[in-house]
């Protein structure tokens, strides 16, 4: 799909789960049979299920997708179906809080898939009928009739790739769609998920002006819901727009330029009353992305498909760490692991306490929450004591680190107050949080917090402690 990838405003990815950690090899654990007993708490998860194909490369493509003449989608369904029920087993996951189809262009495949793959997860998990049901839609493939199957097949949420509204820009892009179609498919989407349709737009193309990204926001402004994701191009090695940018036959869109774009674009949804939860999401009435917050808040996430990244506790073979995981990517090479031992996954690798906390940190300074000290129990209704210590709902620092706090780690002098006395960060007794002038920076401070992150660690080591949670 086309955000995915894409580097965010200033240097982020859209969440998929990218820690590195120690490489275990390639998956071999047998496919679990049923659940066996497990600590309490160690029960959710999101789920991420990929679509691996398209009809047609975008020229800034980097995704793991695949063109090809036929796709046997009876096959591959059965194959997805299989490996959610294996993977969510393996992790002895209780409950699905949300679902996310991404791509690939999973609007491509049918209604009865999506269907198929929702029922596989609520046969060995609790899916819930108010989950997030979100399917990512390309324009050329999202007519009305399209999307009524797959609300009827349990979607209910799209997240739509118009990423401009400019032909000559659309072509530029390589998409597959018009201007004209970007627009009738977002209007079919907000009479079908009102609320809860989300556009994607790209800025920062080679030789956009400010004054076209500008309007071009204005015209997405004019069509759009409650929910934008605004995402930074950029050139990915491999890509045909990286290579005629290289050869000079496109210019390099300048770094103050895209800065400029970026901002103006933040002043310009913020006055039109979107609030800006994430570094390049936006929301208003409330239309914040609860599968996407669920990676930014760390929470364990079960991906399946081809080339998808997870992080979960694989308590089915024995695992007693959260690990991060990526399936295979090639398609027919992960249907013949799936057939054979029920999952696909390529590579696992065990994260360490202090790797989960560098991926707390930087997931979570991403968003307007920041990283909390403790968990939040508002609006869940739940005691804190019942929440689960691991892979459940709003998970926070202080689960992740009994035994260094965020005062901790940050408080003293180093480089977090540093920054604080810059005006980019602020951290009191609750929580540590990139303040709006911050945010546009985050890949710049990130550094230098790590670092101290790390170097605190080692003295919680060499005292004793240093044992984390999973
Ligand atoms: S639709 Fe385009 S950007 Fe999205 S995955 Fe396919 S080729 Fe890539």
């Amino acid at each position: 799909m086309a955000a995915r990838g894409l580097r965010a405003a200033l240097g982020a990815v859209r969440p998929r789960g990218t820690g590195a950690g120690r490489a275990a090899g390639l998956g071999s654990a047998p496919e679990p049979s049923e659940p066996g007993p497990e600590p309490a708490g160690h029960a959710t998860a999101a789920l991420y299920v990929h679509w691996p194909y398209c009809r047609k490369r975008c020229s800034y493509c980097s995704f793991n997708k695949y063109v090809v003449p036929a796709v046997d989608e009876a096959a591959v369904r059965a194959c997805l179906v299989r490996e959610a029920q294996t993977l969510l087993r393996l992790g002895h996951v209780r409950s699905v809080t949300s679902v996310f189809f991404g791509g690939g262009t999973p609007s491509l495949a049918s209604p009865h898939t999506i269907a198929a793959v929702l029922e596989a997860a609520a046969e060995v998990a609790h899916l819930s009928a108010g989950a997030e049901v979100t399917l990512e839609a390309n324009p050329s493939s999202a007519d009305p009739a399209r999307l009524s199957g797959f609300r009827a097949a349990g979607v209910n949420r799209l997240s739509l790739g118009v990423q401009s509204l400019d032909d000559a820009e659309l072509r530029l892009l390589g998409r597959e769609h018009t201007a004209a179609e970007a627009r009738a498919a977002a209007e079919a989407a907000r009479k079908l998920f009102p609320g809860r349709t989300s556009l994607d737009l790209i800025f920062g193309l080679p030789g956009q002006s400010h004054e076209a990204w500008a309007r071009g926001l204005e015209a997405a402004l004019g069509l759009c819901d409650d929910h934008l994701a605004l995402y930074q191009l950029t050139l990915e090695r491999g890509t045909a727009l990286e290579a005629q940018v290289r050869r000079g036959a496109l210019p390099e869109p300048p770094e103050e330029l895209l800065a400029d774009m970026y901002l103006s674009a933040r002043a310009t949804l913020a006055a039109a009353g979107f609030h800006q939860y994430e570094v390049s999401n936006f929301a208003r009435k409330g239309a914040r992305s609860t599968h996407n917050l669920s990676y930014w808040r760390a929470e364990q996430h079960v991906g399946v498909g081809p080339g998808a990244h997870g992080r979960f506790v694989p308590w089915g073979e024995g695992g007693r760490q959260r690990e991060a995981r990526v399936q295979t990517p090639h398609p027919d090479a992960w249907m013949r692991e799936v057939r054979s031992r029920g999952h696909g996954t390529r590579r696992r690798a065990a994260l360490s306490p202090l790797e989960l906390l560098q991926e707390v940190l930087a997931l979570g300074l991403r968003t307007d929450e920041g990283v909390t000290q403790q968990v939040s129990t508002a609006g869940l209704g739940r005691r804190e004591e019942e929440l689960p210590l691991t892979g459940g709902p709003s998970q926070r620092w202080g689960l992740f680190s009994p035994s260094l706090s965020l005062e901790a780690a940050f408080g003293a002098p180093g480089e977090a107050s540093a920054l604080q006395e810059r005006g980019w960060l602020r951290l009191n007794g609750r929580a540590l949080r990139c303040t709006p002038a911050g945010l546009p920076l985050l890949d710049s401070l990130l550094p230098a917090l790590l670092c101290q992150l790390r170097r605190r660690w080692k003295t919680v080591e060499e005292d004793g402690g240093g044992q984390g949670p999973r």
